[in-house]
């Protein structure tokens, strides 16, 4: 019988993360949660999911708009296996009391705190802490895209110390009130940025420094990094490493690939919904090996890139498969995620 997954809060994550369970062969998606009947709640019955309500104030409002609901949160927590919480930051650990209550695993994301949860989670480094674990977070964007690179690279030669600059996009597209709207903010202007210790929420030893600034864009991250890595290694042993690697994929400025916004008119042409890029992007060119040092540039799709890390995420805490590779391979196949080039 598939793995009976409810998902709360259906915004920019919580959408994507409901459509990819209803993917797989191995998990129902049995509702979703929601606080108002506004447009994306029609479209959650267009698509057939069943909705239930944050609470008895929204389930009242639901009613009035004649959409059908089925209950409120607490009556889908007594019909699914897990949740994946996906509400706002902060959310998410009030909500963890009611999931306690209930006694129902739950997943939450980057924007709760590392302590909402028993273990932070990224596939290619820890799916094995995750087996059978009650409450997990799927750490954020940024640091998704750093981690799947620094995982790989510090099993396969060893990593001794990190510095990662992290230009973040102003806001998702659907979001009108965040700036900046002209104008490059370091955020914060202290140094190291938070992102560096969220890696170290995963990769727990590693000597990590980052610094962040936003910039008024809503296509991507891009990351610039410098590791030092225990062994010498040559740029062609990296490249060949990062192409077999899941969920990491190369392009080429060689190529015209010369910007987020082309990745972004790639993913277009290649019919992906939404324009999802749930890999992360790696400028080959970008890529300078010299010994045991490293830098190269990557760019991370901030709406797509933690949804694969949800599925597995459910497959380790529900044991559907304890083999971390196993769930990767399945996730990416149902969803189309790929690895080596996107093309
Ligand atoms: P979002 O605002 O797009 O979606 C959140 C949804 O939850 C909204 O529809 C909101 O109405 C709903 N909600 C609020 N309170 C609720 C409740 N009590 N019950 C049910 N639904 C409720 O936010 P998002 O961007 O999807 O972010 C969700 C989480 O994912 C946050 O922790 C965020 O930090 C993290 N995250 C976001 C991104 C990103 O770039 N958008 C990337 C990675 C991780």
């Amino acid at each position: 019988m598939p793995a009976r997954i409810g998902v709360v809060g259906f915004g920019t994550i919580g959408k994507r993360v409901a459509e990819a369970i209803t993917r797989q062969p191995d998990m129902e998606l049995v509702g979703i949660v929601k606080t108002k009947p506004d447009y994306t709640a029609e479209l959650a019955v267009k698509l057939g999911y069943k909705l239930y309500a944050a609470n008895q104030d929204s389930l009242r409002k639901f009613e009035e708009a004649g959409l059908p609901v089925k209950g409120v949160l607490e009556d889908l927590l007594e019909n699914v296996d897990l949740v994946v919480d996906a509400t706002p930051g902060g959310v998410g650990a009030k909500n963890k009391t009611i999931y306690e209550q209930k006694g129902v695993p739950a997943i939450f994301q980057g924007g709760e705190k590392a302590d909402v949860a028993e273990v932070s989670f990224n596939s290619l480094c820890n799916y094995e802490e995750a087996i059978g674990r009650r409450y997990v977070r799927v750490v954020s964007c940024n640091t998704t895209g750093l981690l799947r690179i620094l995982c790989t690279l510090n099993k396969a030669y060893g990593l001794k110390r990190v510095y990662a600059t992290i230009v973040r996009r102003a806001a998702d597209p659907k979001e009108i009130k965040r700036g900046p709207v002209n104008a490059i903010k370091p955020d914060p202007a202290t140094m190291p940025s938070h992102h560096g210790e969220d890696v170290k929420t995963v990769l727990r030893d590693l000597d990590i420094v980052t610094a962040a600034v936003v910039v008024p864009t809503t296509l991507m991250h891009v990351h610039v990094v410098y590791a030092k890595l225990a062994r010498q290694v040559s740029n062609d042993e990296v490249i060949e490493l990062l192409a077999n690697t899941p969920r990491i994929v190369l392009v080429e400025a060689n190529k015209g690939v010369t910007s987020t916004a082309d990745i972004v008119e790639l993913a277009r042409d290649l019919g992906r919904k939404r324009y999802d890029i749930p890999e992360l992007i790696v400028w080959r060119e970008s890529i300078v090996v010299k010994g045991d040092e490293m830098y190269w540039m990557q760019a991370v799709h901030q709406e797509s890139i933690v949804v694969p890390e949800n599925i597995d995420a459910i497959r380790a805490m529900l044991k559907l498969t304890t083999n971390a590779m196993d769930s990767i391979a399945l996730t990416d196949k149902t969803l189309g995620v790929k690895r080596g080039t996107l093309i």
